[in-house]
This record gives C-alpha cells, sequence and structure tokens, in this order.
C-alpha cells in the first residue's frame, strides 16, 4: 500500500510484501544460478495453478495481457484461417480486432451486456463456421462477467476445435482446470489475481496447440514465438539457464514469489477465499441497495463487482471513494462507462480483512458524501463474516 491509499481497480492490483520485496531487489543476471532456480520453479508452480499436466508449456514473456492475447492467436491461427469468438464486453472485441488484423476470418458470438450467450448458440456457431480455433474471456472485466469455461472447452474438443481463453482477470482467483477440461491456451498477465506488478505475459500451452504451432503456415513474430522460447523454458526448468531474450529478470523473481504463497496456501484454498470475498462484497452491494452489472449472480465474476450506479450518481462516485482513500475504477464497456464503477477483489487483499471492510466502507461513505442515502455500518456488517471466513 502506497501513501496509505489502497488500490482496489481490477489490476493492477496490491502485492504481497515478499511480492513487493523481490521486485524491488536488485536485478539479478538472467544466468546467476539462483535466478535459473526461481524462473524454474516459478514454471513448474504455473503448472500447478493452471491445473495443468506435465506434456503442458508455461510461458512466461515480458509484456502485457494484450501480448499475451496476440502471442496465442498468432502462434495458433495463419492468415485465412478461421476462429469463433464468445463475445462477453470490451476484451472479446479486442481479441477479434487482433484476429481480424492476422487475416483470420471470425465469427463473433455476442449477449447483451452483462449476460452470457447460450451455449447452444457456441455450439451452432461451431458447426456453421468449422473454426480451427474457439476464443473466450473467462472474466470479462468491463462486464464482470464469468463464462463457464469447462463447458466450452468441452464443446470446442467435442467439434474438434481448438480452445483459448483469456483469463488475464481469473487466473490465481477463478475455478480453473487445464488438463481435465481439455482446455488448449490459458493465458494471463502478471497484474491481476496472481498479485506481481505489471509486465509479464504468462501462457500455459497444451499439446494441441504445441502441436498446431510445429504445422503452422505463417510464422509468428520471432519475439513471442513458442517454439523460439520453448527450448528456454525446458532449459530454465531443468536447472540450466539458456540465452534467447533477456527475461524480466526482477518481475519472474516477483512471480516466483507469489506462486509459492499461492501452492503454499493451496490452489483451491486460494480460489476459494476469492469467492467467499466476493460474496462479502455482493452481500455489501445488497445492502447498499446496489445493483450488478451481470445480469445473473450465478455468472458474476468472483475477481471483481461491476456495480451500477444508483439513481441519481454518476461517474463522480468514483473521485468520492478515492476520498475516502480507497481507488476504484469506472466502467469500461463501451457506450454504459457512465453507468457503472468496479471494484477488483483479487490478489493477496482477499487474505486482508480491514482492507476488504474499508473498501465497503469508502464506497457507502462515498455514497453519503454525494448525498445518497446508505446504512454503511450494515454493508460491512453484511460482508464481513465472509471476509473473515
Ligand atoms: N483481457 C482481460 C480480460 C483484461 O482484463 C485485460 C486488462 N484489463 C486484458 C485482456 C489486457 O491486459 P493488459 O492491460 O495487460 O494488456
Amino acid at each position: 500500500m502506497r501513501d496509505g491509499v489502497l488500490l482496489m481497480i481490477p489490476g493492477p492490483v496490491e502485492v504481497s510484501p515478499a511480492v513487493a520485496e523481490a521486485a524491488a531487489a536488485p536485478p539479478p543476471s538472467h544466468l546467476a544460478p539462483d535466478f535459473i532456480a526461481d524462473f524454474g520453479a516459478a514454471l513448474a508452480d504455473m503448472r500447478t495453478v493452471w491445473g495443468a499436466s506435465g506434456d503442458a508449456q508455461p510461458v512466461v514473456v515480458p509484456g502485457s495481457g494484450t501480448l499475451a492475447m496476440e502471442l496465442a492467436l498468432t502462434n495458433l491461427l495463419s492468415p485465412g484461417d478461421r476462429a469463433v469468438v464468445v463475445v462477453t464486453g470490451y476484451f472479446g472485441d479486442r481479441m477479434i480486432e487482433m484476429l481480424r488484423r492476422r487475416g483470420v476470418e471470425v465469427t463473433a458470438v455476442r449477449c447483451g451486456a452483462g449476460e452470457i450467450p447460450p451455449l447452444a448458440e457456441v455450439a451452432r456457431a461451431l458447426e456453421q463456421a468449422s473454426p480451427k480455433a474457439l476464443f473466450a474471456t473467462h472474466v470479462d472485466t468491463s462486464t464482470g462477467v464469468r463464462v463457464d469455461v469447462e463447458a466450452l472447452a468441452g464443446l470446442a474438443r467435442a467439434h474438434e476445435v481448438l480452445s483459448v481463453f483469456d483469463g488475464v482477470c481469473s487466473v490465481g482467483g477463478e475455478r480453473f482446470e487445464m488438463s481435465a477440461w481439455g482446455a488448449d491456451v490459458m493465458l494471463t498477465a502478471s497484474q491481476k489475481a496472481l498479485g506481481v506488478p505489471p509486465g509479464l505475459a504468462l501462457l500455459v500451452v497444451g499439446p494441441r496447440a504445441l502441436q498446431a504451432r510445429e504445422t503452422l503456415a505463417v510464422p509468428p513474430p520471432l519475439s513471442i514465438d513458442v517454439e523460439a522460447w520453448g527450448p528456454i523454458f525446458q532449459a530454465y526448468e531443468a536447472g540450466t539457464g539458456r540465452y534467447f531474450s533477456t527475461p524480466a529478470t526482477s518481475l519472474v523473481r516477483a512471480l516466483r514469489a507469489s506462486l509459492r504463497e499461492i501452492v503454499t496456501e493451496g490452489v483451491e484454498r486460494r480460489i476459494g477465499r476469492h469467492q467467499q470475498v466476493a460474496e462479502g462484497f455482493r452481500a455489501a452491494w445488497r445492502e447498499m441497495g446496489l445493483a450488478l452489472l451481470p445480469a445473473n449472480g450465478a455468472f458474476a465474476a468472483d475477481t471483481l463487482s461491476a456495480v451500477r450506479f444508483p439513481e441519481g450518481i454518476g461517474p463522480e462516485l468514483v473521485g468520492a471513494i478515492r476520498d475516502q482513500g480507497v481507488v476504484v475504477a469506472g466502467g469500461l464497456y463501451p457506450g454504459l462507462e457512465r453507468t457503472y464503477f468496479r471494484v477488483g477483489h483479487m490478489g493477496p487483499v482477499v487474505g486482508w480483512p480491514e482492507a476488504l471492510e474499508r473498501t465497503v466502507r469508502a464506497v457507502g461513505n462515498g455514497l453519503l458524501a454525494l448525498g445518497h442515502t446508505v446504512d454503511v455500518d450494515g454493508a460491512v456488517a453484511a460482508a464481513e463474516p465472509h471476509f473473515r471466513a
């Protein structure tokens, strides 16, 4: 936490003291023996967090979530290939834009803001388009909606289609079992539920997707080529570093620290705490009479809340909450930006009940400051048992 201000946007998020310390230490050489050990251990821990089997390849490159999206699609698809994209918000449209730039023919399966498309519609699109790959955003950060990855990956398998999931706002905070569910690629970025500063693009690439890269007609840009990077990651996991392009050594150290915390706590427990905390926030919003953007609680994400402004209140609420010492985010869904705000609740903060209560109180007091009557103590009382579970 900096200057007493609490960062509760949906990424970047607050990081643990061990992660902050690792990120701030003098940068290690990419070939220092202790760095090689850390990088190798981080790659192995990624398989545990992703629920991936030994034949899946973890990938960590300097970059953003957007770069991870680009890496995934350029390693799987060539110009002229076809893809189906499930669009549940802003980031699905970004994926479409990237696919089109690659010359991929895209079929979009869309729905209203805060909704998810029925599986039958996705199945129909797969049948009609016969694509090479299906793309979906696990949690779209613009709507706070979570799709059913297990069902979509199963559907893709049944149609012999590769499945790629944008887990930038889910990995480490939502349940995901890469191998058991048969997903082919799950990508993320460091600054969200993994609780690391921004700057790393992370993916786990399954065996079918690795094979698709081998037979790709037009190779991806060299800097994000899974075939160029693969032997490097394998060398780090084997305990011998190898150079292709300099890793972001300080951030890899921070990643190692964070994954160690997650794996030590237990992935299932960590995900369960995200669920508990999200229930606490949902109880607080209910108590304050605030409605969620997701149309149904069953697919409201556990990593963030997208909350509609009450009658008579607008984006000035974000500033009023900031005045209470807590930073939350405005809306992001095109056309609805000024109708809701977003609170991130992912990463190590799920284990900090005082920070969570402070967030509820800041939202309530922000509303009071704008003249909207709410029972702040009641909201805190409704949330608190979930935060401390
Ligand atoms: N996908 C999702 C679901 C995201 O939430 C984000 C970031 N908010 C991105 C992709 C893009 O990540 P980045 O901002 O690191 O490029």
